[in-house]
């Protein structure tokens, strides 16, 4: 009989481990579950924006969310902005991702309306009401909204740092996982090639069922004992850098922003994040295109002269061949890195760690059935992940780098991509493109995104195909919203401030 599947060994005490081991012990609490984290080998220590997904994973694994608050330096994410994408010019020159969906998406036809009639008013700001909360810095709560309950769909800015320590704690105290704090020195493996057990430095050879690698970049089980080569991606998304800082407010009463901005560079872009005691700032770049020296100049003239010295990190793009091999799978930095345009890491993460304990194999046999179905979910997920970023590059006119021209030309877009492109020239993105129950991103996004851009449909064609009426109550309808929910919302930073201090009613 193929043996049960009864102990879950998690390496690496990161983000990812620890996410991973929260909803595995809180689904399973029959399970063993241990991590091992290396004393030597520190967290990456970046990471801090997240999507909406997150409410559900920290409501999933039982944690209060104003103790998130507090302990995480957390602060709400209602979606992005992106400054300088579109032609690199003045003020005008931005556009929102929110995370809510259009006013009545799907019920009518609002791409072909918004062109028809009002063509000249930002795509984002007609159908949603998210751009303006955020331009004006409020809160998607109020403060008699439950725990992880939302007026505006959010997520959250937050400590990487604070939030390792916070799962640990949570993970060790109310979830039962048992902590070994070592290093991994060498695998033992079975005679059919699975892992049999981990060497480690202090506490002798540690067995397991199944194995979650969650190293990091050095993807030491999947990668380094398995040799699971990486698909290299650098020819389509050509960043590999980054520069990170940590920067104080001018006060302690600053206004905190609503969403993640990220304003585009020479050879890449900075992201800005604030946090309720300080801003996340970084400078994300392309070394094929750019010095480490401009790149921090190009930095410093974003934060100001007094930046402190930044922290640099590097990364290859892409992703594994297989993310679930054998007896181990890779969650996490260890299965791959694409830049983070669009946060999309650690929600690879929660989505990761939900499959692999959703469909947690009970033997042994029934393991390479869910491996091949983990492999097919997650390589369709990556790619559609890197269209997704390549999309914010080649609609862009910028023309003051060979960056910029580059990213445009054809040979670094994906196929499929390209084809889109080709097909959203009639038609707006829908679910005949992203046909899948769960998208990474929904169709609702690419229209954020294709639009924000400038990107403009055959406007003769797209008013032809569908009736438009109906569209223009929903465009009232989000406009009712703005004024009601800008009537009703604290500012970010009175809402965090009160839960900080009262907490949350609990749902
Ligand atoms: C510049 C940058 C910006 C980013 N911004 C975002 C963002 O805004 N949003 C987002 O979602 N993601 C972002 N990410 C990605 C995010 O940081 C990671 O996905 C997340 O932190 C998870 O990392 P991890 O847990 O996989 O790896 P790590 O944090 O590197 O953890 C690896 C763990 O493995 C352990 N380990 C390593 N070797 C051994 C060994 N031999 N024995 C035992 N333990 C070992 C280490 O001790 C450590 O605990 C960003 C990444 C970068 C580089």
């Amino acid at each position: 009989m193929s043996s049960m599947v009864n102990h879950v060994v998690i390496v690496g005490g990161g983000s990812a481990g620890w996410l991973t081991a929260g909803v595995i012990a809180a689904d399973h609490p029959s399970l063993t579950v241990t991590l091992i984290e290396s004393p030597d080998v520190a967290p990456i220590g970046v990471g801090e924006g997240t999507w909406p997904s997150m409410r559900d994973t920290l409501h999933r694994i039982g944690v209060s969310e104003a103790a998130f608050f507090r302990e995480c330096d957390a602060a709400f994410k209602q979606g992005s902005r992106f400054n300088g994408w579109r032609h690199g010019g003045g003020a005008e020159d931005y556009y929102f991702h929110p995370f809510v969906l259009p006013q009545g998406f799907g019920e009518a036809d609002l791409v072909g309306c918004w062109q028809r009639d009002l063509p000249n008013v930002p795509f984002a700001d007609l159908v949603s009401f998210q751009p303006h909360l955020c331009v004006q810095g409020r809160a998607p709560k109020q403060p008699a909204t439950p725990e992880f309950a939302a007026v505006a769909n959010y997520g959250y800015h937050l400590d990487a740092g604070k939030f390792g320590v916070f799962l640990r704690k949570h993970c060790l105290e109310k979830l039962g996982v048992r902590y070994v704090p070592d290093h991994v020195t060498a695998v033992n493996s079975r005679e059919n090639g699975d892992i049999a057990s981990l060497q480690t430095k202090e506490h002798g050879a540690l067995e397991g069922d199944l194995f979650i690698d969650c190293t990091g970049m050095q993807s030491l089980l999947l990668g380094r004992h398995y040799g699971v080569p990486l698909l290299h991606r650098k020819d389509v998304l050509f960043n590999d850098s980054a520069l990170a800082v940590q920067v104080p407010y001018a006060s302690a009463d600053s206004p905190i922003a609503s969403q993640t901005t990220s304003t585009a560079q020479r050879a890449g872009w900075i992201w800005d994040i604030g946090l309720p005691t300080r801003r996340g700032i970084g400078h994300v770049y392309a070394s094929s295109h750019t010095t480490d020296e401009q790149a921090e100049a190009d930095l410093r003239a974003y934060v100001g002269v007094d930046m402190p010295t930044p922290r640099k990190l590097t990364f290859q793009p892409g992703y594994r061949e297989q993310f679930w091999h054998r007896n181990v799978v890779a969650i996490g930095l260890s299965a791959g890195f694409i830049e983070p345009l669009e946060a999309s890491a650690l929600a690879l993460v929660e989505m990761s760690a939900a499959m692999v304990s959703d469909d947690l194999p009970a033997t042994r046999d029934a393991m390479d059935i869910v491996a091949r179905r983990f492999n097919d979910a997650f390589t369709y997920r990556w790619e559609r992940v890197i269209e997704f970023l390549k999309l914010h590059y080649v609609l862009s006119g910028r023309t003051d780098s060979d960056y910029w021209h580059d990213n445009r030309r054809s040979e670094t877009i994906p196929a499929r991509l390209r084809e889109l492109l080709v097909l959203w020239r009639h038609r707006p993105p829908s679910r005949l493109d992203f046909n899948r129950i769960e998208e990474v991103f929904p169709s609702a996004s690419w229209q954020y995104v294709l639009y924000g851009m400038d990107f403009r449909p055959d406007r003769e064609r797209i008013t032809r195909r569908d009736s438009t009426t109906g569209a223009d109550g929903y465009f009232r309808e989000a406009a009712e919203l703005t004024r009601r929910m800008l009537r009703a919302l604290p500012s970010n930073r009175e809402m965090i401030d009160h839960i900080r201090l009262h907490g949350l009613q609990k749902i």
